[in-house]
């Protein structure tokens, strides 16, 4: 009978309910995040569940929680935390939006979307980071979260329009599908500038009769958005 009950917990992945994470994710968010201005309620209670640490597990606990972006393999990093939190908050996520992620990398941020959204559809043009994460997310329980691997110049035409996009390598200019595949009222958050250069993070929005506005809101430093003859 023992024997059974300990089988059948072992098929059952483990929720993460670590004391160390969780503690490492409280401080997290109360130093990095809240510390430094993100208030928005929902975008702090995905970051205090989101288990950073299995997206990132080749570094130890706590230098994934710590305040930096860090390395996945193929060049890529999983973006600083306060960065996660911030393009979150600037998409002023809604629990019935859909939403589009170019740069999948680890599948943190779409992890993170995920715990506030009805859907994420995620683009990683890289193969063998997409497999991973597509992998990884399940594992997880992200159900809602889809990752796809391709070159997300081209957006998702066949899932648009989208409520909210969200750009997670810096393209040199916002490719026009992406602001074609943008719902009427949809918001975009977009790093954008020349490779290794003066990158600005880019909030556009479209008006409910289909305006488009674009706002430069910070400097930042991202990986670049890559085209797939450079891949
Ligand atoms: N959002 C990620 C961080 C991504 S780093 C996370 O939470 O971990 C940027 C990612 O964008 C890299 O994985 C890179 O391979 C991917 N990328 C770069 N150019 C791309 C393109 N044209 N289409 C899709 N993904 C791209």
């Amino acid at each position: 009978m023992g024997t059974l009950v300990l089988g059948a917990l072992l098929l059952v992945p483990p929720p993460d309910t670590s004391w160390k994470h969780q503690r490492l994710r409280a401080q997290m968010v109360e130093e990095q995040i809240a510390g430094r201005g993100v208030s928005d309620a929902v975008v702090l209670a995905a970051l205090r569940s989101v288990p950073r640490h299995r997206f990132a597990p080749d570094h130890p606990p706590e230098r994934a929680y710590s305040d930096r972006p860090l390395p996945i393999g193929h060049e890529q990093t999983i973006s600083q935390p306060y960065i996660v939190a911030r393009m979150t908050a600037l998409l002023g996520p809604d629990s019935t939006d859909r939403v589009l992620e170019i740069g999948t990398g680890s599948g943190y941020q779409a992890a993170v979307l995920g715990e506030i959204v009805d859907s994420v559809y995620t683009v990683e043009i890289i193969p063998e980071l997409a497999a991973t994460a597509t992998k990884r997310l399940h594992r997880l329980g992200y159900r809602n979260v889809v990752v796809r691997n391709a070159d997300g110049f081209r957006g998702w035409p066949e899932q648009a329009p989208f409520d909210a996009i969200i750009v997670t390598a810096a393209p040199e200019a916002i490719p026009p599908p992406l602001v074609d595949q943008l719902a009427d009222g949809g918001r975009m958050v977009v790093p954008v500038g020349p490779r290794g250069g003066s990158q600005q993070l880019t909030l556009v929005t479209k008006s409910a009769n289909g305006t488009v506005d674009r706002r430069a809101l910070a400097p930042v430093r991202f990986v670049p958005f890559l085209h797939p003859e450079e891949n």
